[in-house]
């Protein structure tokens, strides 16, 4: 069982290993984003640590002997934490199939799979997936990309329009772009496409958190698509391209809690490594945020098991983002706080958590779009058999 404690335990320690790997390049990669692919890409060990199928995964990693692939969101959420108390942008900055790979394995044909696992396995391949666009951030069913008939006699498909603020879009290989082929929110395809395809352009974004993300503005203008590209094409519209995103988000939101958590916990590990003489006052500042720490945890592994028992139930992944996303902010600032003045200056990967710890308000959708997302769980009675997770 993968909620077993003993088995989770397991997990964590081998994830807590692999996390020292990304200290030592922890600031490099904040301060040049470009050093990304040059510092994790030729590292096989972490493919073992991004939810590759097992039939594209011969290495997997082993926790008392059996092979774990880290494809739960349970799993993800405690290797998350535990790699993003070092460097949580690093991690988003790993080649793998993060979030496209969750559309893949929803909706995608064998072929399609096969393409994309393929691609993944045989060279360090980063993904993406593009859904935000400059005028359609927390409304995406408003998109404009549009995939269209090529010409008059109907024979391909074109994709023109403009996604921003897309993770790792300038150095992806391959990823799944939204797209409206019809009016409606069913109108709505997820497009499996190849970046070195004519007419895609990804332009690298400057930010000031998780810089290592490389977040990017992909530009599409007449890209050439096969049908054979369109995600879904097999299925009903209803369980189609607008259906996976959905399914993507509630499963994909309590990784990035669990990212937001270890960002906070990250911090208060650090005051308490460096700050030895401590005042009555932040002594009880740190117990508070220790308690609110393990609060948040047993929340994200509630929304964890939540989403993989129900991925179309996102209720519990909004209140788990929306918990953790404000915790980081909160410890990352006390823990400057706690340093004094310079402590931007004098500690810079606090500095660099606090920038970091920002970026998750508004990543997979900002605090009022979850809150939403939970009055509707809530006047749907979702929450009401909710119970702390063991
Ligand atoms: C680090 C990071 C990684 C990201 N990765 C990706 C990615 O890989 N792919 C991708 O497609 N996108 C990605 N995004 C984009 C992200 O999903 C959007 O930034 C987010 O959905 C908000 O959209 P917006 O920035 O256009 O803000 P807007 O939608 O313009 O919102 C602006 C403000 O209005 C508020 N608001 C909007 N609508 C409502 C409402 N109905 N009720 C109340 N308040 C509202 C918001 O809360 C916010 O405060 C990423 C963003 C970040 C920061």
């Amino acid at each position: 069982m993968t909620t077993d404690p003993g088995f989770l335990a397991g997990l964590r320690g081998l994830a807590r290993e692999h996390a020292e790997l990304l200290r030592p390049t922890a600031l490099g990669l904040d301060a040049d984003p470009s050093t990304g692919p040059a510092l994790l890409g030729s590292d096989p060990r972490w493919l073992r640590l991004t939810g590759m199928p097992a039939a594209y995964n011969p290495d997997p990693l082993r926790v008392a002997g059996r092979p774990v692939y880290v494809d739960r969101c349970v799993e993800q959420v405690v290797v998350m934490e535990e790699l993003a108390r070092v460097d949580a942008a690093a991690v988003l900055a790993l080649p793998g199939p993060s979030m496209s790979g969750f559309v893949v394995a929803d909706i995608a044909d064998e072929e399609q799979r096969d393409r994309y696992y393929r691609r993944l396995a045989d060279r360090p391949t980063w993904t993406f997936f593009g859904m935000t666009e400059p005028a359609h951030g927390s409304d995406p069913a408003s998109m404009g990309t549009a995939l269209r008939p090529a010409g008059e006699d109907g024979a391909g498909l074109v994709l023109n329009g403009t996604k921003r603020f897309v993770g790792n879009g300038a150095r992806a290989g391959v990823g799944v772009v939204f797209a409206r082929r019809h009016p409606g929110p069913l109108g709505v395809v997820a497009v499996l496409l190849e970046t070195d395809r004519p007419g895609f352009t990804g332009i690298p974004l400057e930010t000031l958190g998780l810089r290592g993300l490389q977040l990017s503005e992909l530009r599409m203008r007449d890209v050439p698509v096969a049908d054979a590209d369109v995600l879904g094409r097999h299925r009903p519209a209803t369980r189609g391209g607008m259906w996976a995103a959905v399914r993507t988000f509630n499963r994909y939101r309590p990784v990035v809690a669990s990212f937001a958590l270890g960002v906070a916990q990250g911090a208060h590990d650090y005051v308490v490594a460096h700050r030895r003489q401590l005042g009555a006052g932040d002594r009880d500042r740190l117990a508070d945020l220790a308690d609110r720490l393990a609060g948040t945890r047993a929340t994200v592994m509630a929304a964890a098991e939540s989403a993989d028992h129900d991925p179309g139930d996102g209720t519990l992944a909004s209140a788990a983002k929306i918990r953790a996303t404000a915790l980081a902010e909160e410890s990352t600032l006390l823990a400057l706080r706690m340093f004094g003045p310079g402590a931007r200056w004098e500690h810079p990967m606090l500095d660099k958590w606090a920038r970091d710890a920002r970026a998750f308000e508004f990543m997979e959708g900002t605090s009022n779009v979850q809150r939403l997302t939970l009055a509707q769980g809530h006047l749907n009675g979702r929450l009401d058999d909710v119970r702390p997770a063991a």
